[in-house]
């Protein structure tokens, strides 16, 4: 029997713990936490624990598949590549490279998400390269980048251990991140003062010291109420301000006002308004935490900007224990966007509006590149629905479960002229493409992932991909070749590695061997920091001195009315991870949750006709979806949350497309809806059934 235990990095979320996965016989057979691991000590949340399941070749797509009037029919990769090629070109010659793009994956390798933008640009010559983060933290990429000049977390998670306050807002890291909510659980115990900030009463907000419980998207009147409190009473940080900050002035005389019927507007006492602002600006060393209950709002880049403020004022950063930590939702989201799979930069955040970036790329890549801006992946959809974007390749993502407005998503792609996906098992986006690709997972292949903390640790290929299956950037390497170009062609993970390293200078100084002698190395890493820097901003920002920008509270796109008479926002479980395509695989993950919950406060239920667990159909402007009800005072009345991962249930049916137009991020966390007991006896539909009846259109909705 041929049995090996291989080191490795967790598929889950951005905490990017340690794991040793033990192989018997080509099988994965289980998953247990690596005991040094820098970050994780020893520990995995349920999701890691249960990573084999997620990758078991039970399931899996195992050959290239290829529409034909049936359905599916299985081919060989010459054929699928052939077809793939063939219609690439035909779109190019037809429409040109404008109507072509690639959404890469936060899944995936560094290596794999490098090879995707360079074939985007290189090959296809086109800017129209993005991934999820457009839908998490690309308000996180746009708003730290303006203020401190680095659009990522500033310090790293050991600092939990050292800090003095933790000020934790719209996240929930003990569902989310849950190796690190426990250390936050730690901080909290050894005496650190813990501040939620959340709509929801989290497990974190029952234990923390204050729980400022504000209204749904109230965040910019609370961070600039907890300002101005700070600035009105003197507990700003006078000589950090005037030695490394600009903008101070202007920031503080827009605060004028700032608290007046505060208590109204964000539902907030106060009192406890500035209780919080004394804690903060008074402790030693104090950490922001940050999710997508900051991001995901047509506000969500100047939400960022405003904790920004909020740690400048007080001198909370660039010490260890301090900064402003984005809490990345992928395992490889930070990769993702490090590596320029995003259609305004090239890896390592290098503009693509700058003329001397795109010479470095042309030379280094030995072929001209576009300089036109390229699409957001919610701008691809928009632009197929008008027949100007008509070529997709996608991989490690479904978009039809996990962006705004479901109905639209899968209008749109159906009137593409081409459709891939690479994939596990089959998404349902993989269910509407022209051709389905066999991706290998993470535990069957080699390369490296970005933690949320800048940390690049390696993946290692422990067991061959089942069937036909291989790693992404092969086959993008393949798609090259057909396409007549070599741009794609290395000979392994570590060559891809060292190219991107050579053109991108936070991560110039690593190198494989390097990683491992380091047990991974946080960016940047370079000739200043051969090593890597834990904490960022120490000394300077990027941008010299750091920018204080005045910021005016907006409301959110969708409030409730008479027809839509509650506010719908999303949350996360701690056993599900994304659509679910992975962890729902795991029947011990998956008999934990039912599947598809709508919490609501008992109020609002009793008022609705509606009992513990009973059927409901949820209606917003854009869709219909019917799920059970969960009874919890954990929601305030007139908020009802439902969780993302379940696709009879997709909270994407109902969600609003509204955006912040400096990012294109969707309001994912705020809409109106309108919520119904389901008739005596009638179990809830799925979503399947609904479309088969026609009933997933608001205006069919059938209320
Ligand atoms: Fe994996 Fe995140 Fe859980 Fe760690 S906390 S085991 S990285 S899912």
């Amino acid at each position: 029997m041929n049995s090996s235990h291989v080191s490795s990095i967790c598929p889950y979320c951005g905490v990017g713990c340690g794991i040793e996965l033990a192989v018997q016989n080509d099988r994965l057979i289980s998953v247990a936490p690596q005991r040094s691991h820098p970050l994780s000590h020893g520990q995995l949340c349920a999701k890691g624990w249960s990573t084999a399941y997620g990758v078991d070749p039970a399931g899996r797509i195992h050959q290239p598949l290829l529409r034909n009037n049936d359905g599916f029919e299985t081919v060989s990769w010459d054929r699928a590549i052939a077809e793939i090629c063939a219609w690439l070109r035909r779109i190019g010659d037809e429409h040109g490279a404008a109507a072509l793009g690639v959404i890469s994956s936060a899944r995936a390798t560094n290596e794999d998400n490098y090879a995707a933008q360079k074939l985007a640009r290189a090959v296809l010559k086109t800017n129209n390269i993005d991934h999820c983060a457009r839908i998490c933290h690309s308000p996180t990429v746009a708003g730290l980048q303006q203020t401190l000049g680095s659009g990522a977390m500033t310090n790293s998670i050991a600092d939990v251990a050292h800090t003095d306050l933790i000020l934790v807002i719209g996240a929930d890291p003990t569902e989310n991140h849950s190796v690190l909510g426990g250390q936050i659980m730690r901080a909290k115990l050894r005496g650190a003062t813990l501040i939620v900030v959340d709509p929801r009463r989290t497990r974190l907000a029952k234990l923390a010291d204050f729980h400022l419980q504000l209204k749904l998207g109230s965040n910019i009147a609370l961070i600039n109420a907890l300002l101005a409190d700070i600035i009105a009473n003197n507990w700003h940080n006078r000589e950090f301000i005037a030695q490394r900050c600009e903008g101070f002035e202007a920031l503080a005389a827009s605060l004028d006002g700032a608290c007046e019927g505060i208590e109204a507007v964000t539902g907030v006492a106060r009192d406890t308004i500035r209780a919080a602002a004394r804690a903060y600006s008074g402790a030693d060393r104090a950490m922001i935490m940050y999710g997508m209950g900051i991001t995901q709002y047509v506000s969500g880049t100047h939400n960022v900007m405003a904790l920004s403020n909020l740690a400048l004022v007080c001198g909370q950063i660039g010490r260890e224990g301090t900064g402003v930590n984005p809490l990345r939702g992928q395992n490889n989201v930070q990769g993702a966007c490090d590596m320029g799979c995003l259609p305004n930069v090239y890896p390592g955040y290098q503009a693509v509006a700058e003329t001397a970036v795109r010479e470095k790329f042309s030379r280094g890549w030995r072929t001209e590149v576009p300089a036109a801006p390229g699409l957001t992946s919610l701008g691809m959809a928009k632009a197929a629905m008008q027949g100007d974007f008509r070529g997709l390749i996608i991989f490690g993502e479904d978009p039809v479960v996990t962006d705004p407005d479901q109905n639209h998503v899968r209008e749109a792609f159906g009137k593409l002229d081409l459709l891939v996906v690479a994939e596990l098992t089959m998404t349902e986006t993989a269910k509407i493409a022209d051709v389905v690709l066999p991706a290998a997972s993470c535990a069957e292949k080699d390369g490296t992932f970005t933690n949320c903390e800048r940390r690049v640790q390696r993946i290692r290929r422990a067991l061959p991909p089942p069937g036909e299956a291989k790693a992404d950037w092969r086959w993008l390497g393949e798609i090259a070749r057909g396409l007549g170009s070599d741009q794609l062609d290395w000979a392994n993970e570590e060559a891809i590695f060292d190219e991107m390293a050579v053109l991108t200078d936070s991560y110039s100084a690593m190198s494989y061997a390097k990683i491992d002698q380091h047990r991974g190395l946080q960016w940047p890493c370079n000739g200043e920091a051969p090593t890597g820097t834990a904490i960022l901003h120490r000394k300077r920002f990027p941008i010299g001195r750091a920018r204080l920008v005045p910021l005016t509270p907006s409301a959110i796109d969708e409030p409730a009315d008479a027809d839509y008479p509650l506010l719908l926002t999303t949350n996360r479980l701690h056993f599900h991870y994304g659509c679910g395509s992975m962890t729902r695989k795991s029947p011990l993950l998956e008999r934990e949750t039912p599947p598809g919950i709508l919490f609501i406060h008992p109020r609002d239920a009793a008022a609705l006709g509606v009992h513990q667990h009973a059927p409901v159909g949820v209606r917003s402007r854009r869709g219909y979806l019917e799920t059970r009800a969960m009874l919890s005072e954990d929601v305030p009345p007139g908020l009802v949350s439902l969780p993302y991962h379940f696709r009879e249930a997709p909270s994407n049916q109902l969600t609003n497309n509204a955006q912040d137009p400096l990012t294109k991020m969707p309001e994912l966390k705020a809409c109106a809806v309108a919520v119904r007991p389901l008739p005596a006896g009638q179990a809830p539909r799925d979503i399947d059934r609904l479309r088969g009846e026609g009933l997933v259109e608001a205006s069919h909705a059938n209320l």
